[in-house]
């Protein structure tokens, strides 16, 4: 019964990564059906798969790569990453959530086309933009997300606050809209229900409403130091297309002093 409950405790706190236990075609793909489809807001969607064959285990912040073996005429090829933006904890199914807009990639509209049940190649999981419960214990994890960069965040926050770890997470999270803030209803659930979550969103266009924490303009020093306190004892995760994330990774090595080992970064190319 002992181990039985170390076991479990051990997959609660050290997610563990089994990558490609099952080489279905000597390459590690992975066969992936499409459940379900959610349309977050106006051209974002999510997109749930299961897996044909052995279940994929990942830890929060990963990503897969997706690939469409018959898709022609793409310029930027057959495949793209994509961050996995369900938490471990949701069971079968992995998760991903990207904008699909009308003037769109042959690849969005074909992924935007498939139906329930049918394939997907998937494979993964990979990277270490990961939440770590070594990093994360005993201090403050500062979340830094432009617009889609969201997505590893909703996997790593819903992951953390089920476990019983002691962090208090800020996430700064700017969108174009106010409107547009994915997963927005979701998070401020979370962080109505447990204390160790805090958000603040920014809008750079129409200004955001609807909770106290919303304020307009870019993430800038002032507004990462004013609602942070103790940034001496804070590990920073910033993810979003590239040109955010740089001017962010910037401002927070330059502006606040962050020493680069406190900081870890996700880019979003092909935004
Ligand atoms: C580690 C990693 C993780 C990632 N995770 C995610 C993720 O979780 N979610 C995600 O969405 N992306 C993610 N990406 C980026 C993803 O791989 C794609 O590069 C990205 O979604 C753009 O896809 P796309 O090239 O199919 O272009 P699209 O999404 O179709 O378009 C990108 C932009 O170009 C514009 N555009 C495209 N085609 C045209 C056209 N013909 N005319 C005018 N405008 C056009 C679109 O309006 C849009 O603004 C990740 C990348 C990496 C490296």
């Amino acid at each position: 019964m002992e181990k039985t409950y170390l076991t479990i405790a051990k997959i609660i706190f050290e997610p563990v990564i089994m990558v490609n236990d099952s080489m279905a075609d000597g390459t590690g793909w992975k066969r992936f059906a499409l459940k379900t489809k959610k349309t977050e807001v106006d051209t974002v969607k999510s997109f749930y798969f299961e897996s044909k064959e052995s279940p994929m285990y990942f830890v929060p912040g990963q990503h897969v790569i997706m690939r469409f073996h018959d898709l022609e005429g793409d310029q930027r090829g057959k495949m793209r990453h994509f961050s996995i933006s369900t938490s471990p904890l949701e069971g079968k199914y992995i998760g991903i959530t990207t904008t699909v807009d009308p003037n769109g990639s042959p690849f969005k509209k074909k992924l935007d086309s498939i139906k329930v049940d049918e394939d997907v190649d998937i494979l993964g999981p990979v990277g270490n933009f990961t939440f770590e419960s070594k990093i994360w214990n005993d201090r403050n994890i500062v979340l830094i997300a432009g617009g889609i960069g969201i997505t590893p965040f909703r996997s790593m926050i819903r992951y953390a606050l089920s476990t019983s770890g002691n962090f208090r997470i800020h996430l700064f999270y700017s969108s174009k809209s106010g409107k547009e803030f994915i997963f927005r209803d979701e998070i401020d659930k979370m962080a109505a229900t447990d204390k160790r979550l805090r958000i603040f969103y920014t809008s750079t266009g129409e200004t955001a409403s609807g909770t106290p924490n919303t304020h307009s303009g870019r993430i800038d020093a002032d507004f990462i130091t004013t609602n942070v306190e103790d940034l001496v004892n804070s590990f920073f995760y910033i993810c979003g297309p590239p040109r955010i994330v740089e001017e962010i990774a910037g401002t927070v090595r330059s502006g606040l002093g962050v020493e680069k080992d406190r900081i870890k970064i996700e880019q979003f190319l092909g935004y």
